[in-house]
C-alpha cells in the first residue's frame, strides 16, 4: 500500500488524517488541528514528517514556474498556466539509461523512488498551487517504466486518493517495449508519450541507447498498441538538437512513422547540455511545417522554467556531482 501510515485509534480517524494528506495537503501531523491533541502528538512523534521536504527550491517565470531538489538528487516542477496546473515529476534519482543527450542520463541511476516519494512530489506541488494539480507528466528524472512496481503503485494513489483522472497522468517513456505492453494492460487509461526523439535507427541509437534493444519500429508498434487498447490518444515527444534530428529527410521519415494514426508529435526545442544544441527558432518552426505537411499533428512545446534549468534533471545533476 502506498499510504505509509498506520493511524490506529477510531476508524474514522485513519479518513480523518487521509483527508488532511491528500486534500489539503498537510505536511505533518501537527497540521491536523481537528484531531485529539494527545492524537496529534503521538502521530507527530511517530512521523516527524508526511512526506519528504525539498532541500531547494527556485522559481521562474514570475513564480509561475517552481522547481524543488528532494534528497539532494531528485526534482520536481510545478507549472501553473491560466488554464491548468501541471506538475512534471521525477521517478528515478538519476537514471540508468544513459541517454547521450540528457543530463540524467550522465549521473547513472542512484535509486528507483519509492510511490511514496513520487506521490509526495505532486502533493508538494498542489501545496504550492494551494488546489490540486489539473496534470501529472512522468516526464522529470528516470525512466518511469524502469521503476515500475512503484510507479504504477503511485498512479493508483494520484488517481483514487489525491483525485486526479487517470487520463490526466501522463507516462513518458524512451521505449521499454514490454512494460509498455503490461502498462496497456492495466486497468487505468493513462496518457502515454514515447520520447522517440529520431526516426531512424542510427541516429536513435547514438542519443538512446536502449534503441538498440528497442528499436524505432517496435517502439511505435508498442504504442500503437497501447492505443488500441486504451483508446487514448499517444503522444511522440521529439527533442530537437542542432544538426543531429532536425534535417527535412528526418521529417519526412517521423511523417512516414505516424502516417495513418492520431499520434501526436510534440516537438521539445532541446535544454542545451555539453555538445548537444538546440537549433534555431526557424529549423524547429520549418520541421514542424514540413510535418504538418505530410499530414502529421504537430505541437512545438513551450519551453517553461528554461532559465532554471527546469527541462531535465539538471539541477539534480550538478547536486550529485558536487557530492
Ligand atoms: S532521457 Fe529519460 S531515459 Fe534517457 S537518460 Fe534521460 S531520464 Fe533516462
Amino acid at each position: 500500500m502506498t499510504f505509509p501510515f498506520e493511524i490506529g485509534g477510531p476508524s474514522f480517524r485513519a479518513r480523518q488524517v487521509r483527508s488532511w494528506v491528500f486534500h489539503r495537503f498537510a505536511r505533518s501531523f501537527d497540521e491536523m488541528t481537528d484531531l485529539p491533541l494527545g492524537e496529534r502528538e503521538q502521530l507527530a512523534q511517530r512521523y516527524p514528517s508526511i512526506r519528504p521536504e525539498p532541500v531547494a527550491t527556485w522559481e521562474a517565470d514570475g513564480g509561475e514556474t517552481r522547481k524543488a531538489l528532494f534528497d539532494g538528487s531528485y526534482e520536481t516542477v510545478a507549472m501553473r498556466y491560466p488554464d491548468r496546473r501541471t506538475v512534471c515529476v521525477s521517478s528515478q534519482a538519476g537514471c540508468g539509461l544513459g541517454c547521450t543527450f540528457c543530463a540524467t542520463g550522465q549521473m547513472g541511476l542512484v535509486r528507483n523512488l519509492t510511490a511514496w516519494e513520487i506521490v509526495s512530489q505532486v502533493l508538494w506541488a498542489a501545496r504550492i498551487f494551494a488546489e490540486r494539480p489539473t496534470n501529472v507528466v512522468l516526464m522529470g528524472m528516470g525512466e518511469p517504466l524502469a521503476n515500475y512496481d512503484h510507479v504504477v503503485g503511485a498512479i493508483r494513489t494520484i488517481n483514487d486518493d489525491v483525485g486526479i483522472s487517470a487520463r490526466k497522468i501522463t507516462v513518458s517513456t524512451v521505449g521499454l517495449v514490454p512494460q509498455i505492453e503490461r502498462l496497456a494492460a492495466e486497468p487505468f487509461p493513462v496518457t502515454l508519450a514515447l520520447s522517440l526523439h529520431a526516426p531512424d535507427d542510427e541516429t536513435r541509437s547514438a542519443l538512446v541507447p536502449i534503441n538498440r534493444r528497442w528499436p524505432v519500429a517496435e517502439c511505435v508498434k508498442a504504442v500503437k498498441s497501447f492505443r488500441r487498447a486504451h483508446g487514448r490518444r499517444v503522444t511522440i515527444e521529439y527533442a530537437m538538437i542542432d544538426a543531429v534530428n532536425d534535417a527535412p529527410w528526418q521529417a519526412k521519415r517521423l511523417a512516414d512513422l505516424v502516417r495513418g494514426s492520431d499520434i501526436h508529435v510534440n516537438l521539445i526545442p532541446l535544454n542545451p547540455t555539453p555538445g548537444f544544441g538546440v537549433p534555431p527558432s526557424p529549423r524547429v518552426e520549418a520541421f514542424a511545417r514540413e510535418l504538418r505537411g505530410l499530414g502529421a499533428n504537430v505541437t512545438i512545446r513551450d519551453t517553461r522554467g528554461r532559465d532554471i534549468d527546469a527541462a531535465c534533471g539538471q539541477l539534480a545533476a550538478e547536486a550529485v556531482a558536487r557530492g
